[in-house]
């Protein structure tokens, strides 16, 4: 059994949301070295805002300025920080209740080891030297042995205030197609296409996923199909995908290869967009170096008859 494939993957995309009055106020804030909360009808002060109150889901509007001091509540150290986070070096990841606040609020607290941070500790807002209205414009706690910082005075209201923010989601992850895509993948090394086939209703899966979804049991008999097959169904693409250089317009098919039971995907060249058809007899066609056919294109054979592919729409 040869090894089973892995490969990093990245999800990755700036995601854009508007800000309502509150969070653009904290938010504006920030860019201007002011911290704000939002005042509850019992009279608590939340840090960071929020529009609702969690207790009671009364609309909370009222902003009021706390200090950019506070004290550690509860901390984690952080021992390999990961690209993106607020601080290159290991540092502690900390719930900070701000002078004036009645809630917690998480950051980095730069220290220089787990030993420098303690629960109760004071620390300060180091401010970002760029600031833009964001969470960021927080660069980091540090320390501080001081009594609470003096206010500005603000009152919540500032010229230009930020009414959207772009956040950039990404996740990293390691993807392993399993045993079965593995001996898939390899095979296509070799442009062999190798389906898997179910010991119970005999369906062959290509590509295989290592189980019949319908019967529920392991498929290890591996079966080579291909490299021939029959368009089962297709659609005309006019729409020009980014990062993909074809000219459209260009037909994608559902394509089942001879001795598979599941239709494959892939784009059909070869052949004018307006003449593929249902039952269109196709093979692959592959590009050097290539791990998978670039096209498929046609044999010239008769078209396959309905009765051939219906089962595999
Ligand atoms: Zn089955």
């Amino acid at each position: 059994m040869p090894e089973v494939l892995k490969a990093p993957l990245v999800v990755e995309f700036p995601f854009t949301r508007s800000l309502g009055p509150v969070q653009s106020a904290f938010l504006t804030g920030l860019r201007e070295r002011v911290v704000l909360g939002v005042t509850t009808t019992d009279g608590r002060t939340l840090v960071p805002p929020v529009e609702y109150d969690p207790v009671t889901a009364d609309d909370l509007r009222d902003l009021v300025e706390v200090a950019p001091t506070g004290t550690v509540t509860t901390w984690a150290w952080n021992h390999a920080p990961r690209r993106g986070q607020p601080l290159s070096t290991p540092f502690a990841w900390a719930l900070v209740r701000l002078d004036g606040a009645d809630t917690a609020l998480l950051h980095a607290l730069d220290a220089p080891g787990p030993d420098a941070v303690h629960t109760g500790m004071r620390v300060r807002i180091r401010w970002a030297e760029q600031r833009t209205g964001a969470i960021t414009d927080i660069a980091c706690f540090e320390p501080y042995d001081g009594d609470p910082a003096e206010l500005t005075g603000s009152d919540g209201e500032f010229a230009d205030p930020v009414a959207g923010i772009v956040a950039a989601a990404r996740l990293d992850y390691t993807y392993s197609p399993g045993r079965a895509q593995t001996a898939y993948i390899n095979s296509l090394a070799d442009r062999r296409t190798v389906g898997e086939r179910c010991p119970s209703c005999r369906k062959v899966y290509v590509p295989p996923r290592g189980a019949c979804p319908t019967c529920g049991v392991p498929t290890a008999e591996q079966v080579e199909v291909g490299p021939r097959g029959t368009v089962t169904t297709f659609c005309i693409v006019n729409i020009k995908a980014k990062n993909l250089d074809i000219e459209v317009p260009y037909v994608y098919a559902h394509i089942a290869l001879d001795g598979a039971d599941l239709a494959l995907h892939a784009r059909i060249g070869g052949i004018p967009y307006d003449q593929v058809r249902m039952g269109l007899r196709v093979e692959p066609v592959w590009t050097d170096g290539a791990r998978y056919p670039d096209h498929y294109r046609p044999t010239g054979e008769p078209d396959a008859g309905y009765d051939a592919y219906k089962e595999l729409l």
